[in-house]
């Protein structure tokens, strides 16, 4: 059975090249792309396991682009996590309030970042949002 598949829509190039670095060292698979539109459109294509969703993109926020993930069915389920530097407090209630289904705060931290997505993927520790 093939690894999981994780969709990785980040407009910088060092975290991108991070996030596929690890993912990748820890067996799962991943695409990419570095605008929402294309995050979307490539969403419903590869029909990913997981999408990890930049907030800041260059054509529209994260939470502009979950929202027509939610809005459309072939996307609407996706589990969709959130990376943001948003540092406010209160933000993580914000984006999972916002739909998000988990949170990851930036900088990514290389030594749980895999195992973290591994426990999304099982389903185990989905924030469900309301
Ligand atoms: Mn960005």
């Amino acid at each position: 059975m093939a690894e999981p598949l994780v969709l990785v829509v980040e407009d910088n190039e060092h975290n991108l090249k991070l996030a596929r670095d690890l993912l990748r060292f820890d067996g799962l698979r991943t695409a990419e792309a570095r605008t929402a539109a294309e995050g979307i459109a490539l969403a419903k294509e590869v029909a990913p396991d997981l999408v990890l969703m930049d907030l800041r993109l260059p054509d529209m926020d994260g939470i502009a682009a979950l929202a027509v993930l939610r809005a459309d069915p072939a996307t609407a389920e996706l589990p969709v996590v959130v990376v943001t530097s948003a540092a406010m407090i209160g933000d993580k209630e914000r984006l999972l309030a916002a739909g998000f289904d988990a949170y990851i705060a930036k900088p990514i931290d290389g030594s749980s970042f895999a195992a973290e997505l591994r426990e999304l993927l099982s389903g185990s520790n989905v924030d469900g949002a309301g």
